[in-house]
């Protein structure tokens, strides 16, 4: 949906200007990230009466279209920085937690510089669960 100023002004003060997801203060190029992710899909375009729309070479026209119109509300919207919702694209949130999760995973196993690291106790792992920003936020 097209957002007015307002609303996304409304959307970027939710969590005190910072991303819902990492917590980080939002700079200028801020996302209004969709926290249920919009699904969108593309149809047969048709004429009242039912028939299918050609163009003038005789080809199916499509359109695309949202299949769940019901999340793309403000409701639904949170404030994210540009890396967190190019991340996150079109994930369910735990689905985004699980992609986070598994970065330690991916580092243990692909990066030699990481592995050396933590060896040398430059970097410590907590264990500790992925938790987003405003899951905290809400219960303060
Ligand atoms: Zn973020």
């Amino acid at each position: 949906m097209k957002l007015t100023k307002t609303q996304r002004e409304e959307i970027r003060m939710k969590y005190g200007g910072r991303c819902a997801y990492c917590g980080c203060e939002l700079g200028q190029r801020w996302h209004a990230d969709h926290l249920i992710p919009i699904r969108r899909s593309e149809r047969n375009m048709r004429e009242y009466n039912g028939n299918l729309v050609r163009d003038a070479w005789g080809k199916i026209k499509t359109e695309k279209y949202i299949i769940n119109p019901e999340a793309d509300c403000i409701d639904n919207m949170m404030p994210s920085c540009a890396s967190c919702n190019i991340l996150k694209n079109s994930l369910p949130l735990e689905s985004f937690r699980s992609v986070i999760s598994g970065f330690i995973t991916s580092l243990n196993r692909d990066i030699n510089q990481y592995k050396i690291s933590k060896r040398y106790g430059l970097v410590q792992e907590t264990g500790i669960e992925v938790k987003f920003y405003f899951e905290t936020y809400e219960s303060k």
